[in-house]
């Protein structure tokens, strides 16, 4: 039998074409792979098992933007105004995060929050903090007082405080990580380095009526897709047929590291009074991951007082 009959040649000939030209089909495209993207992957084919689904993220791993930047804390709820979607996602994700770790085997740290008066100014904002907290459900808050201040962190002076003892810090970059492995455990796909850079219709195949197309012009045909991309969702938002507003607007952060000699200072999570007018910018100290004390000195941005 000549080489070119032989069925084992055949085989590695249909291979070798239906790798170049299969496009990949999917039921549900997932497009981001920050904790957003992994969790409503795994969370959609947890419930429905027998879809085809895949997860896509331009970059070479998952939650390497703010999934894997942030400050990783577990927050309890007590911002939010009260009967907001906000509010209760935050207080119910709180339960649901700790049961998961606990399932998962995640290691996390219930070191909670203390939000710090330091005058008496301050004092009517961090009352009506503490109404939103108790309107929203936060477990076990309290209002303390210079004394208790001390016993829970004892470096740390002010009038009157509001304890937070459920609040902790994880590192969500992992949590992301493990969301990963539960989508691939439960049979979903997963591409890295698939940044996309067009969302289109698929006029040859009305089964699969969306083309999603990568930089190096993968294409992958779906049925849905689901945007997840973080600071570029509202470029994702676009490609989807979306307006062009609302636009993501940057702003630089910046963050300092205490030494490791002067690590005993700080326990927990030491946050200051919120001022309503500049509602995201504050300085405070806080874990990150039970191994470095980070101090947010401030949101930095051009030029704040002019609105930019
Ligand atoms: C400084 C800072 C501190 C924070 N601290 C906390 C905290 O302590 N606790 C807390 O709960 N939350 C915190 N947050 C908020 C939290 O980090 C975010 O809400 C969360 O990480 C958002 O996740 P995401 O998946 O939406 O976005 P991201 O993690 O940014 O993920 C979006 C993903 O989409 C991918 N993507 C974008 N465009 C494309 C494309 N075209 N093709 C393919 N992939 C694409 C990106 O590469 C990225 O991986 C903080 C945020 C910041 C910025």
């Amino acid at each position: 039998m000549s080489l070119l009959r032989s069925r084992h040649y055949q085989e590695i000939l249909r291979r070798l074409y239906h790798g170049q030209t299969c496009v990949e089909k999917y039921d549900l495209l997932v497009i981001g792979g920050g904790i957003v993207g992994a969790a409503s992957a795994r969370e959609i084919l947890q419930r429905h098992p027998n879809l085809k689904v895949a997860l896509a993220e331009k970059e070479n791993a998952f939650a390497q933007h703010q999934s894997g930047h942030n400050s990783g804390v577990i927050h309890a709820g007590i911002y939010y105004k009260p009967g907001t979607l906000k509010a209760k996602l935050c207080v119910e994700g709180l339960k649901m995060s700790y049961n998961y770790f606990d399932q998962r085997g995640i290691p996390y740290k219930k070191c909670g929050k203390l939000i710090v008066a330091t005058d008496e100014s301050q004092l009517k904002s961090l009352n009506d903090l503490y109404d939103r907290g108790i309107a929203n459900g936060v477990p076990d808050l309290q209002m303390v007082e210079r004394d208790k201040i001390q016993e829970i962190e004892p470096y740390c002076q002010g009038v009157k405080a509001l304890w937070s003892p459920h609040t902790g810090i994880v590192d969500w970059q992992y949590v992301t990580e493990c969301y990963v492995q539960d989508f691939i455990n439960f049979g979903g796909t997963t591409f890295t380095n698939f940044n996309v850079v067009k969302i289109d219709e698929s006029p040859d195949n009305s089964e699969y009526p969306i083309s999603v197309y990568s930089r190096s012009m993968k294409r992958i045909l779906t049925k849905y897709v689901l945007t997840c991309g973080g600071l570029h969702s509202d470029k994702l938002a676009e490609m989807t047929g979306g307006s062009k507003s609302p636009r993501i607007v940057p702003f630089r952060g910046e963050y300092l590291l205490l030494c490791p000699e002067k690590r005993y200072m700080v326990r927990g999570n030491i946050y200051p009074v919120p001022d309503p007018r500049l509602p995201f910018l504050g300085n405070f100290p806080l874990f990150k991951y039970l191994l470095k004390i980070k101090f947010l000195p401030e949101f930095l941005s051009n030029d704040l007082s002019n609105g930019q």
